[in-house]
């Protein structure tokens, strides 16, 4: 039999939330391939170290972390690693236990450090020979270093990945911060300077502005425009003023500097605002908030995805491969050779130093520049005067279906950005009701104003789609407010009424004018989209609450049974059980069975007797009509006996409502933008060609890009029954979650007798 590989798995560098997703996700799924497995402390001083810092992890070292922050390993910077002398040490102390793989996760000085190591493994293993500190056979079986790095950093710096672990809940801090700080500034008419962190990346600083509506943003990479950008900054936010804005915020980059590379300070920034606006001027330097609380619903997953690639990639290396980093990428796990990563990084790095701002801005990205395309348009204070040449559309925005959280922030950006362009936005009060009812009323840039960060859907919505003489009714308001193109931010009630206008428009040409549908539903279940704005925020209202659950159940030695939303589709319960650790999710998709039923029942008693202290089932809504979450529940109770006892517990509308989470009021803007860019698009194609090949499409967000899907598709997309798409991306998770959250039956038998 192949000896058992040893795995070592350290975080290092600053911490980030998500890293103790990261390590349990890395730990179970190498115990589970059958490997040893060391925690290392300290990152790499530990190493150093060692002794105590190198420990044999079990299954249950990891148990309970994935709601904590920070790291269960903990991390350092350590100044010995630096020297070859220190990483000898760290050669030795691995070796003793045979450790020649290792997950390293943190950020780019972290990874960088790893790869060194890797390279001087085998030449630091023969002096150690040499010197009699090491027997040569295992200088020899040991002769090569497998790597993997995962990009653990709030900042979101490192090349190779679209995003890192902890950039998400560092985004969540600053929202919810900018959200605190802007209804404050609203009251008192003041100015705010808010600094992020970020020293050579703006991501957080951006997506931070952006989502919640401040005015104006500086970057590392974009440095303002003009030599005299301090008078152009305070003259935006002079006209926002003049237009009735209450409130000033100015998001600065911990690394923000001019085109000179000169930095600019958030107390510059202040000195700037008081002496130009002549008004108070307030400083908030977020600091180490933003890497502090328990890690979003969206780092839980993906660390726990990642982590579970990164200990399958070093268990499988062989000597001649390259140190991996496993990263995602438009919403795929890469495998990216990670001394080209480093080295891409440090690019980055040196064009932002050598104020070359266009490369620095190539680097990051299209989603990147897009999104600083998009906040700039959104943060100019006036609406821009329309061109004379350019014809003025008349736009109706309606919102379809079940509220969903970012609705409101996806239609403050279609009627800013309409507006921006000159055209004329029509809001349509309760859903289609208001299209039939003559509810439709002009909206103006301030008639949005503050809309970004609030739940629901500030213009109603409905799940009304026009049927018979209805159709007429609606076709006959279109007519009169002459209306040019409809935007539908949305569910599936929502699709389904604008596909029956599509289908009408033979009998009612009012309705032969653009059609777009945004995607807006907690459900995530629409055609044409991965995701659907709404499914973040709700995965995290779910994972907030089940993370409360679990502390109850613990300390009762109790198993939930949470329901959870979704209709017929299972995303959100199979999220939220990877988010969570949920051991089991029942899902519409897969079906429940009695036997299946009873396995787990038999899987419960033994954790249980093995002295586990909680259970947790998730189980969507509609995943089964007869084996109910309350017949489950029972079950279990009465088969439980005196071992554990089971509750239920069913979340109900919390999940439809809360605050945006930033991920979907990014979203929002970016699928807004979209529309507006088509539309314009589709009326000059318009009056060019014929009549009916006026568009009609379905925006979503589709392996990171935002896509357009023709709404003729949809019926073909859909599982039109259960109200689902025919496709879901997300159901090859289901076997990771199945891993990670429980050792397969007998695993712990198995591993007592080793
Ligand atoms: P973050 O920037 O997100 O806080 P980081 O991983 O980039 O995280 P650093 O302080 O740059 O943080 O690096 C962490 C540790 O990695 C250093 O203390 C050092 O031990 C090691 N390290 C960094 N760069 C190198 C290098 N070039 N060679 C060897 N070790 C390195
Ligand atoms: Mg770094």
């Amino acid at each position: 039999m192949a000896k058992r590989a040893h795995l070592g798995v350290l975080t290092s560098g600053g911490d980030a939330q998500g890293m103790n997703a990261a390590v349990r996700s890395v730990v179970r799924a190498a115990l589970e391939r059958g490997a040893h497995v060391f925690g290392i402390f300290e990152g790499f001083q530990g190493m150093i170290e060692g002794g105590d810092l190198i420990r044999p992890f079990s299954w249950d070292s990891v148990g309970g972390v994935l709601q904590q922050g920070g790291t269960l390993l903990g991390t350092a910077r350590s100044p010995d690693f630096l020297t070859r002398e220190g990483r000898k040490e760290a050669v030795l102390n691995l070796l003793a236990q045979g450790i020649n793989r290792l997950v390293v996760i943190g950020g780019d000085g972290s990874l960088t450090g790893a790869q060194v190591l890797r390279e001087e493994w085998a030449t630091l293993a023969q002096e150690l020979v040499a010197e009699g500190r090491m027997a040569p056979n295992v200088a020899e079986e040991y002769g090569f270093l497998a790597v993997a790095g995962l990009v653990g950093s709030i900042d979101n710096d490192m090349f190779g990945t679209d995003l890192s672990i902890g950039t998400d809940s560092a985004l969540h801090r600053i929202t919810e911060a900018l959200d605190a700080i802007t209804s404050t500034a609203a009251s008192h008419q003041r100015a705010f300077v808010v600094e992020v962190m970020g020293h050579h990346c703006g991501y957080l600083a951006l997506m931070g502005a952006l989502a919640s509506g401040a005015d104006f943003a500086l970057i590392p990479e974009s440095p303002p425009n003009l030599d005299a950008w301090e008078e152009k900054m305070c003259s935006i936010l002079r006209t926002g003023r003049d237009i009735g804005r209450r409130d000033s915020i100015v998001v600065v980059a911990e690394g923000a500097q001019d085109r000179h590379g000169n930095p600019i300070s958030s107390a510059y920034v202040e000195e700037v605002l008081t002496k130009y606006l002549g008004e108070e001027a307030r400083v908030t330097v977020l600091g180490h908030v933003q890497r502090g609380g328990s890690p979003s619903a969206y780092d839980r997953v993906l660390a726990t995805l990642l982590g579970a690639a990164a200990a399958e990639a070093v268990l499988n290396a062989k000597p001649s491969d390259e140190a991996v980093l496993i990263g995602i990428q438009n919403n795929k796990i890469v495998h990216k050779s990670l001394t080209e990563c480093v080295a891409q990084t440090l690019k980055v790095g040196k064009s932002i130093h050598d104020c070359d701002f266009d490369a620095a801005m190539r680097y990051r990205g299209k989603s990147y520049s897009d999104s600083f395309r998009i906040l700039r348009t959104l943060i100019r204070a006036n609406p821009r005067p329309p061109e004379p040449s350019k014809r003025r559309l008349r736009v109706a925005v309606v919102t379809g279906g079940a509220p969903a959280p970012g609705m409101n922030a996806a239609t403050r950006a279609v009627v800013r950005l309409l507006e921006d362009s000159g055209h004329i936005p029509l809001g349509v009060r309760r859903g289609f009701r208001g299209l039939i009812n003559d509810d439709v009323h002009e909206m103006n840039w301030m008639s949005v104003n503050g809309w970004a960060p609030t739940g629901g859907s500030e213009l109603g919505s409905s799940r009304k789609c026009p049927e018979g003489a209805e159709l007429y009714a609606a076709a006959q308001v279109l007519e009169k407010h002459q209306v040019d193109a409809i935007v539908m931010i949305g569910g599936w009630a929502g699709y389904y009424a604008v596909h029956k206008l599509y289908e009408e428009r033979h009998n009612f040409p009012a309705f032969n004018i653009p059609l777009i549908c945004i995607p807006a539903s907690i459900n995530n279940n629409l055609p044409g989209s991965e995701l659907s704005i709404g499914a973040d925020t709700a995965l995290n209202s779910i994972v907030e609450v089940v993370d409360k659950i679990k502390q109850s159940a613990v300390a009762l030695n109790r198993c939930f049974i949470v329901e959870v939303m979704g209709r017929y589709c299972g995303y959100l319960a199979l999220m939220s059980a990877i988010a969570t650790g949920a051991e089991r999710v029942y899902l519409h998709e897969e079906g429940i069975t009695l036997r299946e039923l009873e396995r787990d029942i038999d899987l419960l008693k033994e954790g249980f007797e093995q002295g586990k202290r909680l259970g947790l089932m998730i189980r969507n809504e509609t995943a089964n009509s007869f084996y109910t979450t309350a017949f489950i529940a029972a079950l279990f109770d009465e088969e439980g006996g005196d071992l554990f006892e089971v509750r239920q517990s069913i979340l109900g509308h919390l999940q439809q409502g809360g605050n945006p989470s930033p991920y979907d009021r990014i979203l929002a803007a970016r699928l807004a933008w979209e529309a507006v860019r088509r539309i314009e698009e589709m009326t000059q194609r318009q009056s060019a060609t014929s009549f009916s090949e006026v568009g009609a499409i379905c925006l979503g967000i589709q392996e990171g890009d935002v896509t357009a899907t023709p709404l003729y598709r949809v019926p073909r997309l859909m599982d039109e029954v259960h109200q689902r798409p025919l496709e879901q991306w997300w159901m090859e998770l289901r076997p990771l979650a199945r891993m990670l959250a429980q050792p397969a039956p007998g695993f712990f038998k198995q591993a007592e007798q080793e």
